[in-house]
Protein backbone atom coordinates (compact mmCIF):
# COMPACT_ATOMS: atom_id res chain seq x y z
CA UNK A 1 0.00 0.00 0.00
CA UNK A 2 3.13 2.32 0.86
CA UNK A 3 3.92 2.73 -3.10
CA UNK A 4 0.10 3.03 -4.15
CA UNK A 5 -0.01 5.76 -1.33
CA UNK A 6 3.32 7.51 -2.98
CA UNK A 7 1.62 7.26 -6.55
CA UNK A 8 -1.64 9.44 -5.21
CA UNK A 9 -1.29 13.41 -5.79
CA UNK A 10 -1.95 15.87 -3.34
CA UNK A 11 -3.33 19.15 -3.02
CA UNK A 12 -2.71 20.94 0.14
CA UNK A 13 -5.86 23.19 1.17
CA UNK A 14 -4.11 25.18 3.89
CA UNK A 15 -0.77 26.43 3.48
CA UNK A 16 0.79 30.25 3.21
CA UNK A 17 3.41 31.73 0.99
CA UNK A 18 6.95 32.75 2.25
CA UNK A 19 10.10 33.54 0.51
CA UNK A 20 13.73 32.31 0.25
CA UNK A 21 16.11 32.92 3.49
CA UNK A 22 18.56 35.36 2.17
CA UNK A 23 21.36 33.70 4.38
CA UNK A 24 22.14 30.03 5.39
CA UNK A 25 20.04 29.08 8.75
CA UNK A 26 22.35 28.04 12.19
CA UNK A 27 20.56 25.29 13.26
CA UNK A 28 18.83 27.14 16.09
CA UNK A 29 17.30 29.29 13.11
CA UNK A 30 16.38 26.58 11.18
CA UNK A 31 14.61 24.72 14.46
CA UNK A 32 13.38 28.29 15.45
CA UNK A 33 11.67 28.60 11.66
CA UNK A 34 9.77 25.24 11.99
CA UNK A 35 8.12 25.77 15.03
CA UNK A 36 4.52 27.40 15.99
CA UNK A 37 5.57 29.87 18.46
CA UNK A 38 6.43 33.27 17.65
CA UNK A 39 8.32 33.71 21.02
CA UNK A 40 11.68 34.18 20.33
CA UNK A 41 13.18 32.93 23.78
CA UNK A 42 11.03 29.70 22.84
CA UNK A 43 14.15 28.36 21.55
CA UNK A 44 17.95 28.99 23.21
CA UNK A 45 21.13 28.70 21.81
CA UNK A 46 22.23 24.48 21.43
CA UNK A 47 24.60 23.41 23.94
CA UNK A 48 27.77 21.21 22.56
CA UNK A 49 26.46 17.76 22.02
CA UNK A 50 23.03 17.91 23.02
CA UNK A 51 20.77 14.88 21.23
CA UNK A 52 17.72 16.77 21.52
CA UNK A 53 17.41 20.71 20.69
CA UNK A 54 16.12 22.22 23.87
CA UNK A 55 12.17 23.44 23.28
CA UNK A 56 11.93 21.17 20.52
CA UNK A 57 9.38 18.16 20.38
CA UNK A 58 8.16 15.33 18.56
CA UNK A 59 7.32 17.26 14.96
CA UNK A 60 10.68 18.72 15.18
CA UNK A 61 12.20 15.25 15.95
CA UNK A 62 10.26 13.45 13.05
CA UNK A 63 11.52 16.35 10.51
CA UNK A 64 14.97 15.83 11.58
CA UNK A 65 14.79 11.96 11.14
CA UNK A 66 13.39 12.22 7.26
CA UNK A 67 15.05 14.86 6.40
CA UNK A 68 18.43 13.27 7.40
CA UNK A 69 16.61 9.99 5.42
CA UNK A 70 16.04 12.38 2.56
CA UNK A 71 19.35 13.59 2.33
CA UNK A 72 21.30 10.28 3.31
CA UNK A 73 22.92 11.99 6.03
CA UNK A 74 23.40 11.30 10.07
CA UNK A 75 19.65 12.26 11.81
CA UNK A 76 22.08 15.39 13.57
CA UNK A 77 20.57 18.80 13.65
CA UNK A 78 24.10 20.20 12.38
CA UNK A 79 24.31 18.37 9.64
CA UNK A 80 21.18 18.25 8.13
CA UNK A 81 20.93 21.70 8.02
CA UNK A 82 24.08 22.44 6.34
CA UNK A 83 22.70 20.18 3.83
CA UNK A 84 19.66 21.95 3.83
CA UNK A 85 21.76 25.52 3.73
CA UNK A 86 23.92 23.74 0.29
CA UNK A 87 20.65 22.86 -1.67
CA UNK A 88 18.54 25.59 -0.77
CA UNK A 89 21.27 28.07 -2.20
CA UNK A 90 19.32 27.66 -5.60
CA UNK A 91 15.78 27.83 -3.39
CA UNK A 92 13.16 27.65 -5.57
CA UNK A 93 14.91 24.36 -7.68
CA UNK A 94 14.97 23.16 -3.76
CA UNK A 95 11.44 23.38 -2.99
CA UNK A 96 10.41 22.37 -6.27
CA UNK A 97 12.40 19.18 -5.92
CA UNK A 98 10.58 18.76 -2.28
CA UNK A 99 6.99 19.30 -3.40
CA UNK A 100 8.36 16.90 -5.95
CA UNK A 101 9.19 14.46 -3.93
CA UNK A 102 5.92 14.39 -1.89
CA UNK A 103 3.78 14.46 -5.23
CA UNK A 104 2.20 17.80 -4.28
CA UNK A 105 0.48 19.80 -7.10
CA UNK A 106 -1.81 21.88 -6.10
CA UNK A 107 -2.05 24.50 -2.58
CA UNK A 108 -4.61 26.65 -1.15
CA UNK A 109 -2.94 29.60 0.33
CA UNK A 110 -3.69 32.37 2.97
CA UNK A 111 -1.32 35.24 1.80
CA UNK A 112 -3.06 37.00 5.34
CA UNK A 113 0.25 35.68 6.45
CA UNK A 114 3.07 37.05 6.34
CA UNK A 115 2.72 40.67 6.21
CA UNK A 116 3.75 42.45 4.21
CA UNK A 117 1.75 40.13 1.80
CA UNK A 118 3.81 38.22 -0.83
CA UNK A 119 2.55 38.53 -4.29
CA UNK A 120 0.60 35.16 -5.58
CA UNK A 121 2.95 35.12 -8.47
CA UNK A 122 5.94 35.48 -6.60
CA UNK A 123 4.94 32.59 -5.01
CA UNK A 124 3.78 30.98 -7.81
CA UNK A 125 7.45 31.42 -9.49
CA UNK A 126 8.45 29.43 -6.81
CA UNK A 127 6.68 26.68 -5.92
CA UNK A 128 6.33 25.57 -9.60
CA UNK A 129 2.51 24.08 -8.54
CA UNK A 130 -1.19 25.50 -9.15
CA UNK A 131 -2.17 27.09 -6.04
CA UNK A 132 -5.86 29.21 -5.48
CA UNK A 133 -6.11 31.75 -2.71
CA UNK A 134 -8.64 32.46 0.00
CA UNK A 135 -9.18 36.05 1.19
CA UNK A 136 -8.65 37.00 4.67
CA UNK A 137 -11.47 39.62 6.13
CA UNK A 138 -9.37 41.58 8.75
CA UNK A 139 -6.92 42.73 6.41
CA UNK A 140 -9.53 44.11 4.35
CA UNK A 141 -11.13 45.65 8.14
CA UNK A 142 -7.97 47.15 8.88
CA UNK A 143 -6.74 48.81 5.93
CA UNK A 144 -10.21 50.36 5.56
CA UNK A 145 -10.61 51.48 9.13
CA UNK A 146 -7.76 53.34 8.05
CA UNK A 147 -9.55 55.56 5.37
CA UNK A 148 -12.37 56.34 6.95
CA UNK A 149 -13.83 57.87 10.60
CA UNK A 150 -17.74 56.74 9.82
CA UNK A 151 -18.57 53.28 10.24
CA UNK A 152 -21.75 53.31 7.75
CA UNK A 153 -18.97 54.34 4.98
CA UNK A 154 -16.56 51.42 6.27
CA UNK A 155 -19.39 48.72 6.56
CA UNK A 156 -20.40 49.41 2.80
CA UNK A 157 -16.66 49.74 1.28
CA UNK A 158 -16.28 46.22 3.34
CA UNK A 159 -18.74 44.68 1.82
CA UNK A 160 -17.83 46.17 -2.13
CA UNK A 161 -14.22 45.07 -1.42
CA UNK A 162 -15.13 41.46 -0.06
CA UNK A 163 -17.57 40.82 -3.31
CA UNK A 164 -15.33 42.35 -5.67
CA UNK A 165 -12.75 39.83 -4.47
CA UNK A 166 -15.08 37.24 -5.10
CA UNK A 167 -15.30 38.36 -8.63
CA UNK A 168 -11.64 36.75 -9.06
CA UNK A 169 -11.63 33.71 -10.33
CA UNK A 170 -8.17 32.12 -8.61
CA UNK A 171 -10.46 33.00 -5.12
CA UNK A 172 -12.21 30.02 -3.36
CA UNK A 173 -13.69 31.78 -0.95
CA UNK A 174 -12.84 34.44 2.33
CA UNK A 175 -10.65 33.35 5.97
CA UNK A 176 -11.65 34.82 8.79
CA UNK A 177 -8.83 34.49 12.15
CA UNK A 178 -12.05 35.82 14.55
CA UNK A 179 -10.79 33.08 16.56
CA UNK A 180 -7.64 35.18 17.55
CA UNK A 181 -9.44 38.31 18.39
CA UNK A 182 -12.56 37.61 20.17
CA UNK A 183 -12.83 33.73 19.70
CA UNK A 184 -15.91 31.85 17.56
CA UNK A 185 -19.06 31.94 19.87
CA UNK A 186 -20.48 34.38 17.08
CA UNK A 187 -23.81 36.70 18.61
CA UNK A 188 -26.32 37.37 15.99
CA UNK A 189 -25.91 40.86 13.62
CA UNK A 190 -26.20 43.70 16.04
CA UNK A 191 -25.28 46.86 13.67
CA UNK A 192 -25.43 49.43 16.49
CA UNK A 193 -23.50 47.43 18.97
CA UNK A 194 -20.66 47.61 15.94
CA UNK A 195 -21.09 50.69 15.21
CA UNK A 196 -20.27 51.84 18.96
CA UNK A 197 -17.21 49.64 18.82
CA UNK A 198 -15.82 51.64 15.25
CA UNK A 199 -13.78 53.95 17.08
CA UNK A 200 -11.85 51.10 19.29
CA UNK A 201 -10.82 49.08 16.17
CA UNK A 202 -9.47 51.80 14.98
CA UNK A 203 -7.36 53.14 17.58
CA UNK A 204 -6.29 49.20 18.31
CA UNK A 205 -6.21 46.91 14.86
CA UNK A 206 -6.41 43.52 17.03
CA UNK A 207 -8.79 44.43 19.97
CA UNK A 208 -11.18 42.16 20.72
CA UNK A 209 -14.30 44.07 19.59
CA UNK A 210 -16.81 41.33 19.51
CA UNK A 211 -19.92 42.46 18.30
CA UNK A 212 -18.04 44.77 15.37
CA UNK A 213 -16.27 41.30 14.42
CA UNK A 214 -19.18 39.16 14.78
CA UNK A 215 -21.08 41.86 12.58
CA UNK A 216 -17.71 41.42 9.66
CA UNK A 217 -18.36 37.65 9.50
CA UNK A 218 -21.85 38.11 9.03
CA UNK A 219 -21.25 40.04 6.05
CA UNK A 220 -18.58 38.01 4.49
CA UNK A 221 -20.78 34.98 5.24
CA UNK A 222 -23.89 36.85 3.36
CA UNK A 223 -21.29 37.43 0.59
CA UNK A 224 -19.91 34.12 0.48
CA UNK A 225 -23.45 32.77 -0.02
CA UNK A 226 -24.43 35.46 -2.60
CA UNK A 227 -21.14 34.46 -4.69
CA UNK A 228 -21.29 30.73 -3.65
CA UNK A 229 -17.85 30.86 -2.67
CA UNK A 230 -16.63 29.22 0.90
CA UNK A 231 -16.20 30.70 4.13
CA UNK A 232 -12.61 29.32 5.87
CA UNK A 233 -12.82 29.84 9.46
CA UNK A 234 -9.94 29.08 11.95
CA UNK A 235 -10.89 26.92 14.48
CA UNK A 236 -8.84 25.77 16.99
CA UNK A 237 -4.99 26.14 18.34
CA UNK A 238 -2.87 28.32 16.12
CA UNK A 239 -0.07 30.76 17.15
CA UNK A 240 0.22 32.06 20.41
CA UNK A 241 -2.51 34.46 19.58
CA UNK A 242 -5.19 32.64 19.89
CA UNK A 243 -8.66 32.66 21.97
CA UNK A 244 -8.43 29.14 23.29
CA UNK A 245 -11.07 28.73 25.53
CA UNK A 246 -13.07 30.56 22.68
CA UNK A 247 -11.44 28.37 19.76
CA UNK A 248 -13.70 25.52 19.30
CA UNK A 249 -15.60 24.35 16.27
CA UNK A 250 -18.61 23.84 18.79
CA UNK A 251 -18.66 27.41 19.28
CA UNK A 252 -20.10 28.26 15.60
CA UNK A 253 -22.86 26.05 15.83
CA UNK A 254 -25.61 27.97 16.68
CA UNK A 255 -24.41 30.72 12.99
CA UNK A 256 -23.62 27.61 10.89
CA UNK A 257 -27.92 26.33 12.02
CA UNK A 258 -29.03 29.75 11.50
CA UNK A 259 -31.27 28.88 7.98
CA UNK A 260 -30.40 32.09 6.44
CA UNK A 261 -26.72 30.50 6.08
CA UNK A 262 -28.20 26.97 5.29
CA UNK A 263 -26.78 27.40 1.77
CA UNK A 264 -23.11 29.01 2.64
CA UNK A 265 -20.26 26.74 1.81
CA UNK A 266 -18.18 26.43 5.73
CA UNK A 267 -14.74 25.02 5.57
CA UNK A 268 -13.29 24.50 9.14
CA UNK A 269 -9.54 25.51 8.33
CA UNK A 270 -7.55 23.26 11.07
CA UNK A 271 -10.72 20.89 11.67
CA UNK A 272 -10.79 22.30 15.39
CA UNK A 273 -7.74 20.77 16.85
CA UNK A 274 -7.25 19.94 19.46
CA UNK A 275 -11.31 19.49 19.40
CA UNK A 276 -11.59 17.03 15.82
CA UNK A 277 -14.31 15.37 17.12
CA UNK A 278 -16.59 18.77 17.44
CA UNK A 279 -15.74 19.31 13.83
CA UNK A 280 -15.89 15.97 12.31
CA UNK A 281 -19.20 15.50 14.08
CA UNK A 282 -20.65 19.25 13.10
CA UNK A 283 -19.25 18.32 9.08
CA UNK A 284 -21.49 14.92 9.90
CA UNK A 285 -25.25 17.27 10.05
CA UNK A 286 -24.75 19.58 7.97
CA UNK A 287 -24.41 19.31 4.70
CA UNK A 288 -22.51 22.53 3.88
CA UNK A 289 -19.80 22.02 6.11
CA UNK A 290 -16.13 21.08 5.30
CA UNK A 291 -13.18 20.67 7.48
CA UNK A 292 -9.63 19.71 6.83
CA UNK A 293 -6.49 18.69 9.22
CA UNK A 294 -4.17 21.31 8.78
CA UNK A 295 -2.22 22.31 11.17
CA UNK A 296 -2.64 18.88 13.04
CA UNK A 297 -0.74 17.90 10.38
CA UNK A 298 2.73 17.76 10.61
CA UNK A 299 2.78 19.94 13.80
CA UNK A 300 0.58 16.77 16.38
CA UNK A 301 3.55 14.83 15.06
CA UNK A 302 3.09 11.17 15.43
CA UNK A 303 0.08 12.12 16.96
CA UNK A 304 -1.56 12.37 13.71
CA UNK A 305 -2.31 8.82 13.17
CA UNK A 306 -4.73 9.00 16.69
CA UNK A 307 -6.28 12.15 14.62
CA UNK A 308 -7.00 10.39 11.74
CA UNK A 309 -8.78 7.76 13.16
CA UNK A 310 -10.19 10.23 15.62
CA UNK A 311 -11.84 12.21 12.73
CA UNK A 312 -13.02 9.40 10.94
CA UNK A 313 -15.18 8.28 13.85
CA UNK A 314 -17.91 10.56 12.82
CA UNK A 315 -16.73 12.37 9.59
CA UNK A 316 -17.99 11.46 6.16
CA UNK A 317 -15.61 10.41 3.82
CA UNK A 318 -16.45 12.99 1.26
CA UNK A 319 -15.97 16.30 4.22
CA UNK A 320 -11.86 15.85 5.46
CA UNK A 321 -9.18 17.45 2.94
CA UNK A 322 -5.96 17.19 3.54
CA UNK A 323 -3.72 20.22 4.52
CA UNK A 324 -0.80 21.56 6.06
CA UNK A 325 -0.51 25.09 7.52
CA UNK A 326 2.96 25.46 6.70
CA UNK A 327 3.95 28.83 6.95
CA UNK A 328 7.70 29.51 6.95
CA UNK A 329 9.58 26.92 4.75
CA UNK A 330 8.89 24.12 2.14
CA UNK A 331 9.97 21.25 4.73
CA UNK A 332 6.72 21.78 6.70
CA UNK A 333 4.82 20.73 3.01
CA UNK A 334 6.86 18.32 2.17
CA UNK A 335 6.69 16.67 5.61
CA UNK A 336 2.67 17.30 6.12
CA UNK A 337 2.42 15.31 2.97
CA UNK A 338 4.63 12.57 4.00
CA UNK A 339 3.38 11.90 7.75
CA UNK A 340 -0.06 11.96 6.63
CA UNK A 341 0.61 9.39 4.03
CA UNK A 342 2.33 7.23 6.24
CA UNK A 343 -0.11 7.28 9.15
CA UNK A 344 -3.04 7.39 6.89
CA UNK A 345 -1.06 3.73 6.02
CA UNK A 346 -1.47 2.63 9.27
CA UNK A 347 -4.99 3.64 10.07
CA UNK A 348 -6.33 2.04 6.64
CA UNK A 349 -3.91 -1.34 6.92
CA UNK A 350 -5.68 -1.42 10.77
CA UNK A 351 -9.06 -1.01 8.84
CA UNK A 352 -8.50 -3.96 6.52
CA UNK A 353 -7.36 -6.28 9.07
CA UNK A 354 -10.41 -5.84 11.21
CA UNK A 355 -12.11 -6.63 7.58
CA UNK A 356 -14.46 -3.35 7.84
CA UNK A 357 -13.35 -2.82 4.37
CA UNK A 358 -11.34 -3.99 1.52
CA UNK A 359 -8.10 -2.47 -0.40
CA UNK A 360 -10.05 -1.04 -2.71
CA UNK A 361 -12.12 1.14 -0.65
CA UNK A 362 -9.18 2.01 1.45
CA UNK A 363 -7.12 3.38 -1.42
CA UNK A 364 -10.69 5.11 -2.80
CA UNK A 365 -10.72 7.06 0.64
CA UNK A 366 -7.06 7.82 0.65
CA UNK A 367 -8.31 9.43 -3.12
CA UNK A 368 -11.10 11.24 -1.02
CA UNK A 369 -8.78 13.10 1.28
CA UNK A 370 -5.08 13.72 -0.16
CA UNK A 371 -6.55 15.57 -3.31
CA UNK A 372 -10.60 14.20 -4.98
CA UNK A 373 -12.61 15.99 -2.26
CA UNK A 374 -10.84 19.26 -2.61
CA UNK A 375 -11.11 19.00 -6.62
CA UNK A 376 -15.29 17.81 -6.00
CA UNK A 377 -16.31 20.21 -3.60
CA UNK A 378 -14.57 23.25 -5.06
CA UNK A 379 -15.02 21.83 -8.61
CA UNK A 380 -17.21 24.90 -10.32
CA UNK A 381 -14.13 27.71 -9.26
CA UNK A 382 -11.10 25.37 -10.08
CA UNK A 383 -9.18 25.82 -13.33
CA UNK A 384 -5.45 24.33 -13.32
CA UNK A 385 -6.48 21.28 -11.15
CA UNK A 386 -4.05 19.33 -12.79
CA UNK A 387 -0.98 20.47 -14.02
ZN1 LIG B 1 -2.86 29.11 8.48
Amino acid sequence: MKQQLQNIHVVDVHAHPYVPNTQPFTADEFMRKLSLSVIPEMFQKQQEQQLIFPGSNMYMQITLQRLARYFSCRPVLEEVVEIRNERARDFSKYTRALFQDANLRGLVLDFGYPTPQIPKETYDNLSGIASWEVYRIESVMVRLSKETADFFTFAEQYRADLQQALQQRHILGLKTIIAYRSGLEIAPKDERAAADQYPEFRENERASVKALRDYCLHIAMEVCTEANKFMHIHTGVGDGEVVLPKASPSFLLDMLRDKRYRDTKVHLVHGGYPWMEEAAFIVSILPNVYMDISLQTPFAGHGVERIISQVFEMAPFHKVMYGSDAFTIPEMNWLGVHLFKECLERVLMSWIQKDYMNEEVALHIAELVLHQNFENTYREHLYEARQ
